[in-house]
């Protein structure tokens, strides 16, 4: 199952994307539907509400007077919290309950406003931003909806800021201009990315081989790793010692094939196996299910579990190694040496754009990852001596 979470501000066309998507056959989880549905009338959640409120807060016919309630709840933070004591757990049970009757190969859609002001994002595999201009939502929320300009704009302010959404975004939806436009993006990424990101978790499919092709520096990169990151690390817990944004992508200034290397630090060997189904779980699927050495000069394997990233549209490669061997220090020794040294790191730049022309019709990364170890290896020797100046640790 992936568990996609899709928010934007008040009147930006989460709606509008959330229908398309159940129309393709997602499986839709409204938040707002469900916050209704708690406390509908003759339920329970309204009874305690009643109890915690007050009769004045029902209108005549026994259902919620949302106004009555609102003048009462908002008026100071205890309210509030007694108000969200008593809708919160129950729309998190009723969501539960929903996403345990989605199928095994269900994409469920998890349409919550409140997902980056509540700091949700690492529970899903994937985060889809809806955003318009504030005008733009304003005069649609006016228009559209009959709610009152001054109103629309409190509402909005009480939002997070586009720039806190741009953070937690996976997908990043323009819904600025016509709804044909979202409308063809959100079927895009339906076919292109949802339903195979899906089965290539359910079904532990590999990346395809492909040549090796070293893109420029993209300083988003750091912010995509730690977005990944966020998820893992609420994934495995304590299970793991660390979690690190490692190779050439974590690089500021350093060209890299545009894949994203990570690294989980677990205490033994063991534990790498033992965390393989929570990482393939988290949307990581193991690459082939096997252990994988280490490339080093002599001396005993160092062995490490390889999962994948299984969105098709950010590959990722996530190194699973343990404190019984040097690999996972070394990684990030590599790592802090050559963002502190430029001159290397343009050297070790020309070497990778070198070899990546050379086996430009590989139709595998292979032989271009194993000539740029070479390089690889010799920096590890200066990178030691740097280590040993500058008391260096982990
Ligand atoms: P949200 O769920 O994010 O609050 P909605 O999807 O309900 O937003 O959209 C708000 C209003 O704007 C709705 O009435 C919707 O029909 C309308 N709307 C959505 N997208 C567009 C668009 N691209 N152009 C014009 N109106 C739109």
């Amino acid at each position: 199952m992936l568990r996609v979470g899709l928010t934007g501000g008040i009147g930006a066309g989460k709606s509008t994307v959330a229908n398309r998507l159940a129309e393709h056959g997602a499986v839709l989880i409204d938040s707002d539907l469900l916050a209704r549905e708690v406390v509908e009338r003759g339920s329970k959640g309204l009874a305690e509400i009643v109890a915690a409120f007050g009769e004045d807060v029902l209108a005549a016919d026994g259902s919620l007077d949302r106004p009555a309630l609102a003048a009462k709840a908002f008026a100071d933070d205890e309210a509030r919290k007694k108000l969200n004591a008593i809708v919160h757990p129950r729309v998190g049970a009723r969501t539960a309950e929903l996403m345990a009757a989605a199928g095994p190969d269900a994409v469920v859609v998890h349409d919550i406003p409140l997902l980056v002001e509540n700091g949700l994002a690492p529970a899903y595999h994937l985060v889809i931003v809806v955003d318009a201009p504030v005008e733009t939502r304003v005069r649609r929320l006016v228009e559209a909806r009959g709610m009152a300009e001054a109103d629309a704009r409190a509402r909005i302010r009480a939002q997070a800021t586009g720039e806190q959404r741009r953070a937690a975004a996976d997908v990043w939806l323009d819904n600025g201009g016509a709804a044909d436009v979202v409308l063809a993006e959100v079927d895009a990424l339906w076919a292109d990315r949802l339903v195979p990101f899906e089965a290539n978790v359910r079904l532990g499919r590999p990346r395809p081989p492909r040549s090796p092709k070293v893109a420029p520096y993209d300083a988003t990169w750091p912010a995509q790793a730690e977005r990944l990151l966020t998820r893992i690390r609420l994934a495995v817990g304590e299970r793991a010692v660390r979690a690190d944004h490692i190779g050439s992508t974590a690089v500021p200034g350093l060209a890299a094939k545009n894949i994203i290397d990570l690294q989980v630090t677990v205490p033994e060997l063991a534990d790498a196996e033992a965390l393989a189904d929570t990482l393939t779980a988290a949307g990581f699927p193991a690459a082939g299910g096997e252990w994988v050495d280490d490339p080093q000069d002599g001396g005993e394997p160092w062995p490490k579990r390889v999962h994948i990233g299984g969105d098709p549209g950010r590959a990722v490669n996530l190194h699973v190694r343990s404190l019984e061997t040097p690999a996972w220090r070394l990684a990030l020794l590599f790592r802090d040496w050559i963002r502190a040294h430029p001159g290397e790191r343009d050297a070790y730049a020309e070497v990778k754009l070198r070899l990546a022309a050379e086996h430009a019709e590989d139709g595998t990364t292979e032989p271009y990852t194993d000539e740029k170890q070479t390089w690889v290896n010799a920096a590890f020797t200066r990178a030691e001596t740097w280590a040993a100046h500058t008391t260096w640790t982990p």
